[in-house]
């Protein structure tokens, strides 16, 4: 099947052609470890997984490279300036920077796993490819893109690089008179980044190395052209990340990698648009409060609601969070849930595979066409209600559909069941007894008391014809 992707350098949606003939090599540039990740990190590790099953559902060899930041990223992104965020984050929870690495990582594959996210092929980081890194600057050096602000560090020489700023349209001389931020008038341009920082004399960090240049430690923008060169090769078909790191970081990244290893250094860009918070705002972390996957656990939502939440949207366009917003995509998806379990009950004949054929196509186009999930669920919603299609072959695509789309719908209509075929213990079918007599005297208030207990014991009452059913909450 054709596959078409939108190319962020090109600006258009192009039909992807893969280097290595289905072999697709990616990179996304991964979370940096100072703190939880929130929902906009999330939203956009939910984009990277629905590519690769994209990839996976149309017979390719998915080689995922995702790194894990954990030193160099600076608070100032336009400047390189401000502290370490993983400093930062260290003297805030008062532990050692491998410490948070470690325990915001684990946090970070937590909520990955939650969100039934596969796991990256390779996941190195930073820390562990800083040779890689000094080697990487030292080309840069000996080509002459690179110059010393003493005190400071190793810069990038932007104006060096003609085609400086062409994943954002941007001419050199654009971003100049654009840019946002006061700048270190050290810089010979605004633009020119940091390579190499050294650490300030007065203060000790918890990481730095030696390099040819002085003690220090590299910059944000160096660690994945190294470790996407390293693990995928000089030249790989697609790299990804959030719609704000095209300007500074993925802009940044080509002008180190393509005067090393020519033009292009990457096929296709793609960018994930951004999760924002209730007041219209980006979603990050820098803004102190935000939310993450525990506010979701702590509502008691299943994590693979807010993934369903971000399928039925298309990733380049903006999602407004709200948990109003998660509470309906929550019943529209339980509401799945039910009819797949219905189906599960009731399962009858054998796989019509023409059928099968013809509905797989038409639940992976859209997907294969820019990632256009919302419109690969209409079709399941048709496919559901299609009556000339049998049930084992609903339920052939259904797990076609979670491989897809990852959704867990088999998993969660079994629990369905199993819960439904569960036997209440007596105290709780004492109370819907007593429910059901103070219903039928219309003493209304007693009645929805003893709904309530029953709640918060786990169970949810359904009136029937001939009394009560009860069944186990998931
Ligand atoms: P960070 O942990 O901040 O380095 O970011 C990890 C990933 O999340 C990067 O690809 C970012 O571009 C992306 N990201 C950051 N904020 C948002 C947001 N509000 N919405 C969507 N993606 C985001
Ligand atoms: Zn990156």
């Amino acid at each position: 099947m054709q596959i078409r992707l939108f190319n962020t350098m090109t600006r258009k949606v192009e039909e992807f052609k893969p280097l290595i003939p289905n072999h697709v090599g990616f990179y996304s540039c991964g979370p940096t470890v100072y703190h939880y990740a929130h929902l906009g990190n999330m939203r956009t590790m939910v984009g990277n997984d629905l590519l690769k099953r994209m990839f996976l559902a149309n017979g390719f060899v998915v080689h995922h490279v995702m790194n894990i930041t954990d030193v160099g990223h600076l608070t100032n992104e336009d400047d390189d300036s401000g502290e370490d965020k993983m400093e930062k984050g260290a003297a805030r929870d008062h532990k050692s920077v491998w410490d948070i690495a470690k325990f915001y990582l684990d946090e970070f594959l937590r909520d990955s796993d939650d969100l039934n996210i596969m796991r990256p092929t390779d996941m190195p980081r930073a820390t562990e490819y800083i040779n890689e890194q000094i080697e990487l600057i030292q080309k840069l050096e000996e080509l002459g893109y690179t110059y010393e602000i003493p005190n400071d560090g190793i810069y990038y020489d932007t104006s060096k690089f003609v085609d400086y700023g062409a994943l954002t349209g941007g001419t050199l001389a654009g971003q100049r008179a654009g840019a946002r931020v006061e700048y270190n008038d050290a810089k010979r341009n605004p633009t020119d980044f940091a390579l190499w920082k050294y650490s300030p004399k007065d203060v000790q960090r918890q990481m730095e190395w030696d390099s040819p240049w002085g003690v220090g430690f590299p910059g944000w923008h160096t660690e994945c052209c190294v470790m996407s060169m390293k693990l995928l090769g000089n030249h790989f078909d697609i790299h990804t990340g959030g719609e704000d790191l095209s300007r500074v970081h993925h802009t940044n990244e080509i002008a180190q990698s393509e005067p090393i290893v020519g033009k292009p250094w990457v096929n296709y860009w793609i960018h994930f648009s951004f999760l924002l918070d209730k007041s219209g705002d980006k979603m990050a972390k820098s803004k102190g409060e935000f939310l993450g996957m525990n506010a979701v656990r702590a509502r008691n939502i299943d994590p693979i609601i807010y993934r369903y939440w971000i399928v039925l949207g298309h990733y380049q366009s903006q999602l407004a969070f709200s948990f109003e917003a998660l509470e309906s995509a929550a019943a529209g998806y339980k509401n799945l849930v039910r009819k797949i379990a219905d189906l599960m009950n009731n399962k009858s004949g054998d796989v019509d595979k023409d059928l099968y054929q013809q509905w797989h196509d038409k639940l992976l186009a859209p997907v294969s066409d820019n990632l256009k999930t919302a419109e690969s669920l209409v079709v399941f919603q048709d496919l559901l209600k299609d009556s000339a299609v049998n049930s084992a072959t609903k339920l052939a695509l259904i797990e076609f559909v979670d491989d897809l789309l990852g959704l867990k719908f088999v998993e969660n209509a079994k629990k369905l069941i199993d819960a439904e075929s569960v036997k209440a213990p007596d105290e709780i079918e004492d109370l819907a007894q007593k429910r059901l007599m103070a219903k039928k005297s219309r003493d209304f208030a007693t009645a929805d008391d003893l709904r309530n207990q029953i709640d918060a014991a786990g169970w949810t009452v359904m009136d029937t014809q001939d009394g009560f059913k009860l069944i186990k909450k998931l």
